[in-house]
């Protein structure tokens, strides 16, 4: 496919290949952005802004809500977009692009509610004659980058607030997935999106990515991604808002008086979901003693009927990782543990770029497993006595996106829900649920900032304050 900037779709002399992360196989290419094109796209994006500013809110909602039909229409081709660029299965891919519409569907609603307030200058003495209020107005032109595993909805996330918002864009897609975020584009240019206000530039982050997020006419960074990634992009922002949403190794707790057999198969889907590679994927699962044997014991009986194999497989369960490499990291990350004194308990091995969902018990704290995030098909189970351990275990990382437990206690739900130091608690359930309309984001490395479209639109408006003097 082509790149898009200011509505214009551009080839260039270098390309970079998209692969099926399955077999390698060459699924299209996309051309290889240079700093060049970075300005090009920031200089549309100044106009997309003058251009955006000056639309009615039922302009903005009117070609948000049509996006969304016409991905409707398209519904197929986006979950095989997603299912052949990425490592999503079919199935999971369908739910993802059904998320998308949705993202997209309440950014046209939330354009709706964009409100203000009157302030009461009179509270303040010699204030008494002062009436006013602010409204929110858009904050510019928006950088956008986005990671690999939900190459369409993390792009949604993005587009639809901005746009919502008033905004223009600057996107980089994730180099190895950057065709679902330009089939979306394509969506918005048909639905009447003037083409100023978003350009999909495609290239590599340590090239591009950095000189997009320097730019001094970038109002905002927007970023979904690592950690490692992440920071970079603080040190190099300067002067501009920044959005993060980063990582996790996320914590479930499960207490002696939960549904068992719900808890089983919720965990074992959140942590194989997307072969791992899940910002809200389970990691790390936290069992009271009395319950832990039997616990484990579904749990791997559950996770052994996993068919893995091609994401376009109506049949596979569970798809390969991104790529090779991150499949050897992964399998080096069990073994490292496993010679510290893991236990294995089922899987732990890969074929090409598919590793087997793995079981580990008896993680020793040393191991790089332990509280790292290992963004693939690994949990680990963990009996603990106590509410209070299982609390203090689930904090004892340097992340927190999400955070779940298992009970039928009210109070200990609540305690939890006080205690865990994570940006969202899930009660019955796991790490893994959300909708695209609550407030998402994490506390520690796991970002800065909330999405959730009327979390984003705080994020990417600005209150104006207005006073009058009578
Ligand atoms: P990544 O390696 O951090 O890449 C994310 C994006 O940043 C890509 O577009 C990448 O470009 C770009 N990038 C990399 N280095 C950059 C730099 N120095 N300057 C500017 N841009 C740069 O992450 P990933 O492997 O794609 O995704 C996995 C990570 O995302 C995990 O940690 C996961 O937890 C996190 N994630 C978080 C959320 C959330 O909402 N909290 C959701 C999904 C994923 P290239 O592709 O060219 O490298």
């Amino acid at each position: 496919m082509k790149m898009v900037i200011g509505g214009t779709w551009i080839d260039k002399p270098e390309t970079i290949a998209v692969r099926n992360p399955f077999d390698g196989s060459v699924v299209d290419s996309v051309p290889r952005a240079t700093v060049e094109d970075i300005q090009a796209a920031i200089r549309t994006a100044r106009d997309g802004y003058e251009i955006n500013r000056n639309l009615p809110a039922h302009r903005r909602i009117s070609i948000l809500l049509k996006t969304a039909d016409i991905m409707q229409t398209r519904f197929e081709e986006l979950a095989a977009t997603i299912a052949s660029e990425g490592s999503k299965t079919i199935r999971e891919a369908r739910k993802e692009v059904a998320r998308a519409i949705n993202t997209i569907t309440i950014s046209g609603e939330e354009a709706r509610r964009i409100l203000g307030e009157t302030i009461p200058f009179d509270s303040a003495p010699g204030s008494e004659n002062r009436v006013g209020y602010y409204y929110r107005f858009p904050i510019g032109v928006i950088a956008a980058i986005t990671p690999f595993n939900d190459p369409l909805n993390l792009v949604a996330h993005k587009l639809g607030p901005a746009i919502a918002g008033g905004n223009s864009i600057v996107l980089k897609p994730a180099t190895v997935t950057p065709l679902s975020a330009l089939k979306l584009a394509e969506c918005f240019y048909e639905a009447g999106l003037p083409g100023e206000i978003l350009s999909v530039v495609t290239g590599y982050g340590r090239e591009i990515g950095e000189a997009l997020v320097r730019d001094e006419r970038i109002r905002m960074v927007s970023f979904t991604g690592g950690v490692e990634a992440g920071k970079r992009i603080t040190e190099i922002a300067g002067l501009k808002k920044i959005g993060m949403e980063l990582g996790s190794n996320s914590p479930v707790i499960v207490l002696e008086d939960c549904n068992l057999e719900k808890a089983v198969s919720a965990c074992v889907s959140g942590a194989f979901w997307a072969a791992g590679q899940n910002c809200i994927g389970v990691q790390r699962i936290y069992i009271q003693s009395s319950i832990y044997a039997k616990f484990r014991d579904v749990f791997v009986s559950l996770t052994q009927k996993y068919k893995t194999g091609p994401q376009q497989d109506e049949t596979t369960d569970m798809g390969p990782m991104i790529n090779e490499q991150e499949a050897i990291r992964v399998i080096d990350w069990v073994e490292d543990a496993v010679k510290k004194g893991a236990v294995l308990l089922t899987g732990g091995t890969r074929a090409g770029s598919l590793v087997q969902p793995t079981v580990l018990e008896n993680m020793p704290s040393s191991a790089t497993l332990a509280c790292n995030e290992v963004f693939g098909p690994v949990v680990m189970l963990y009996p603990v006595e106590s509410l209070e351990e299982a609390i203090a275990a689930s904090n004892a990382v340097d992340y927190g996106l999400q955070g779940a437990i298992f009970t039928n206690d009210l109070n200990q739900a609540f305690k939890a829900i006080r205690e865990m130091d994570v940006g969202g608690i899930i009660v019955n359930d796991s790490t893994d649920y959300r909708v695209d309309l609550m407030p998402f984001g994490g506390v520690k490395n796991s970002g800065l900032g909330r999405e959730g479209i009327k979390f984003s639109l705080q994020e990417m408006t600005e209150p104006k304050m207005v006073c009058f003097n009578l």
